[in-house]
C-alpha cells in the first residue's frame, strides 16, 4: 500500500517539485530511510499518455498557467505568455528533456576569478569547485545512465542530422565531435530498455530509454515506503516559526482545497521561475521581502543560456527527425578564450524538430506563411538543424518579480519574467550563428537560415549559490543562508550558466544535498 503521512507529521522533509532536482532528492533521501512528502503541482502521467504528437504533448504536460514575458528581447512579442518551456507534471521537465548530459568545466565554477568584473554583469564564483562536485558527477552519470566512461555504455550511433553537421564542422576544423554524453540508454541499463532511435524524445520517451524522474526516481522513492507523492498539489506558501525556521507548507489540492503539511525541513525544487516566486510569496512580518531574501537576490540573476537555432537545407534528404533529438555535440567553442571578443563558451548541439514545431518555430505569431516559410517546409526532409547553447552572464535585473495586480487560479500573484541580453551574450550568439552557418556552408547547404528565438527550457539562477550571505540565496549545499532548514534543490541555485545543458549538474547537486541533509539529521542538527 502507498505510504501516507499525516499533515501534522513534522518529521518529514517536504519537497516542492518532482523534476530533475526534486525527484532525484526524494529518491536519494528514501534510500537513506528519510521520510519525505513531495508536493507536485501537476498531475501524474502514465507511459501510455506519451504520444508522438508534439502539440498534444506540449499542451498536455507544459506549465501553461499565466506568466508574463518581459524585457527588451523579441520574445515579448512572439511569446508574451510563455517566457520559458517547463513541464507541470510528476517528473517535471525531465519528461520533455532531450537527455544531453554534459558536465560543467572547472573554470565555469569560478568565473569571477577568471575574468574579474564585467560591467553590467553580476559575476560570482560558485562556493563549490569542480573537484568537489566531480564524484557526484560520476554518481549522477551512473544514476541517470549517461553514455560514456562512468557507465561504460557506448555513445549513440550518429544519425543523418549529425553526420551532415559533422561533415561541415570537420571541414571548418572542429575536432571535439561526439554523439554523447546522453542520459539515453544505448543498451539495457538500470531496468530500462535501450533507445530505439525513433526520434520524438521531447514528447517523452515511451520506451523509458531516456532518464526521467517520472518513471525512475519517483516510483522508486514511493516503492521504498519512505516517500509520499501528492500530485495536483500546488505549494502556495512556506511558513516559519518565531525563530525563523521553516515549519510547514500550505498547498492547494486539485479541487482547490487548502492544506498545511508540517515539515522538519523544506526543499524547494519548482524550477527557476516558480521557486523564487514561492519564496517571494512567502513573505511575513519577520521576512517582509520574502523568505531567504535578506540579500535581495531572490528572483535575480535569471539565466537561460545564450541561444540561437540555425537550419541548413541540404542537397539530399536528411530526415533529421530520425534518431535522438539532440544527436550530437560539438564542444570546440566551449573553451574559455576571450580573444574571440566575449567571455564564456558555447556548445553546438545538432537538433531536430517535427513538422508542427518547425512551422511554429519559423513563424511564432502565425502572421507569416510567406514564401520563406513554405519553401522551408517544402524542404523539411532535407533540413538539418543546430542549436547554440552558450554561457549567459548573470545580470541582476534579469529575473522574476510578482505582478502587482494579476493573480492566478490560486490567488497568487502571476510571475513576471524579465530577460534581456548582456552585450557579451549578443557577441557570443553572433559568433555561434556565424560558426554554425560556416559548418553548413562547408557541408554544401543550399540555403541557411535562423529561426526566431523561442522560449528557453534551460532556466537557472534566481536563487543563486554564494560564499557570502549578502551575495546570494544559498550556500554550497543549497541551504538558504537565512533559514537553516530551508533548501533549494533545483537549477535556481546555479551561480553561472556554463556552456553546458544544466540537468546533469542539477542531479549531481541534489545527490550531494541528500548526503548533506542525511549527515545533518544524523547529527540532530535538522
Ligand atoms: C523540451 C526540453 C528539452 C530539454 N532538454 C534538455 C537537455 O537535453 N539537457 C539538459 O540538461 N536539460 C534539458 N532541458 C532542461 C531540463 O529539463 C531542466 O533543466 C530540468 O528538468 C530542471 O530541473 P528542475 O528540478 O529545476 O525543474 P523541473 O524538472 O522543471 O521540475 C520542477 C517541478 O516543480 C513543479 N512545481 C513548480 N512549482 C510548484 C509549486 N509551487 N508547488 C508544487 N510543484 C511545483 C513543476 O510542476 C515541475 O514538475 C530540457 C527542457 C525541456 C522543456
Ligand atoms: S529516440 Fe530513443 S530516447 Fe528518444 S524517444 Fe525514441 S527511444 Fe526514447
Amino acid at each position: 500500500m502507498a505510504t501516507r503521512f499525516d499533515h501534522d507529521d513534522d518529521s518529514v522533509v517536504v519537497i516542492i517539485g518532482s523534476g530533475a532536482g526534486g525527484g532525484t532528492l526524494a529518491n536519494a533521501l528514501a534510500k537513506k530511510g528519510i521520510n519525505s512528502v513531495v508536493l507536485e503541482a501537476g498531475k501524474r502521467y502514465q507511459m501510455n499518455d506519451i504520444e508522438n504528437d508534439e502539440w498534444e504533448m506540449f499542451k498536455k504536460i507544459s506549465w501553461l498557467d499565466e506568466r508574463i514575458t518581459a524585457g527588451p528581447r523579441q520574445l515579448t512579442e512572439t511569446f508574451p505568455g510563455l517566457p520559458a518551456w517547463i513541464v507541470k507534471g510528476v517528473g517535471g521537465s525531465t519528461i520533455h528533456w532531450a537527455g544531453v548530459s554534459l558536465r560543467f568545466q572547472p573554470h565555469e565554477f569560478k568565473w569571477h576569478s577568471e575574468v574579474g568584473d564585467i560591467a553590467g554583469a553580476n559575476l560570482l564564483d560558485w562556493p563549490i569547485s569542480y573537484e568537489e562536485l566531480e564524484p557526484y558527477y560520476v554518481k549522477a552519470e551512473r544514476h541517470m545512465g549517461v553514455t560514456g566512461e562512468s557507465t561504460g555504455m557506448p555513445y549513440h550511433q550518429w544519425n543523418n542530422n549529425f553526420k551532415v553537421l559533422a561533415a561541415g564542422a570537420e571541414r571548418v576544423g572542429y575536432k571535439q565531435l561526439r554523439s554523447g554524453p546522453m542520459a539515453i540508454n544505448t543498451e539495457a541499463y538500470d531496468d530500462r530498455a535501450r533507445c530505439m532511435q525513433a526520434g520524438f524524445c521531447m514528447q517523452g520517451c515511451r520506451f523509458g530509454a531516456k532518464w526521467s524522474t517520472m518513471y525512475t526516481d519517483i516510483p522508486r522513492a514511493e516503492a521504498s515506503g519512505y516517500c509520499e507523492v501528492r500530485p495536483r498539489s500546488m505549494a502556495l506558501k512556506i511558513e516559519h516559526d518565531d525563530q525563523g525556521r521553516a515549519t510547514a507548507v500550505v498547498y492547494a489540492d486539485g479541487d482547490g482545497n487548502q492544506h498545511r503539511q508540517r515539515a522538519r525541513a523544506v526543499c524547494v525544487a519548482g524550477n527557476s521561475i516558480e521557486s523564487p516566486r514561492l519564496l517571494l510569496n512567502s513573505h511575513s512580518a519577520m521576512f517582509p521581502d520574502g523568505l531567504a531574501n535578506s540579500s535581495g537576490q531572490v528572483g535575480r540573476n535569471y539565466m537561460t543560456h545564450a541561444t540561437s537555432c540555425i537550419f541548413g537545407v541540404m542537397p539530399k534528404p536528411v530526415h533529421m527527425h530520425r534518431g535522438t533529438t539532440f544527436a550530437g555535440i560539438i564542444s570546440d567553442e566551449a573553451r574559455l578564450d576571450p580573444s574571440r571578443g566575449f567571455v564564456g563558451g558555447y556548445t553546438l548541439e545538432v537538433m531536430s524538430l517535427g513538422v508542427p514545431f518547425f512551422a511554429k518555430f519559423m513563424d511564432p505569431t502565425n502572421a507569416g506563411w510567406g514564401r520563406e516559410i513554405t519553401t522551408a517546409l517544402d524542404k523539411y526532409d532535407h533540413l538539418s538543424g543546430v542549436w547554440i547553447c552558450g554561457e549567459d552572464l548573470p545580470v541582476e535585473t534579469n529575473g522574476i518579480t510578482l505582478h502587482d495586480t494579476k493573480k492566478d487560479q490560486h490567488g497568487l500573484p502571476v510571475p513576471v519574467v524579465y530577460k534581456g541580453d548582456h552585450p557579451n551574450d549578443e557577441k557570443l550568439r553572433r559568433h555561434g550563428e556565424q560558426q554554425a552557418r560556416r559548418c553548413y556552408e562547408a557541408a554544401g547547404a543550399e540555403r541557411i537560415f535562423k529561426v526566431p528565438d523561442f522560449p528557453t527550457s534551460h532556466n537557472v539562477g534566481t536563487n543563486r549559490m554564494s560564499a557570502k550571505a549578502q551575495d546570494g540565496v544559498v550556500n554550497q549545499w543549497g541551504q538558504t543562508h537565512d533559514i537553516d532548514n530551508l533548501f533549494i534543490s533545483d537549477g535556481s541555485q546555479f551561480t553561472s550558466s556554463g556552456a553546458e545543458n544544466p540537468t546533469l549538474t542539477i542531479v549531481a547537486l541534489a545527490l550531494r544535498q541528500a548526503d548533506h541533509i542525511a549527515e545533518r539529521m544524523q547529527r540532530q542538527e535538522l
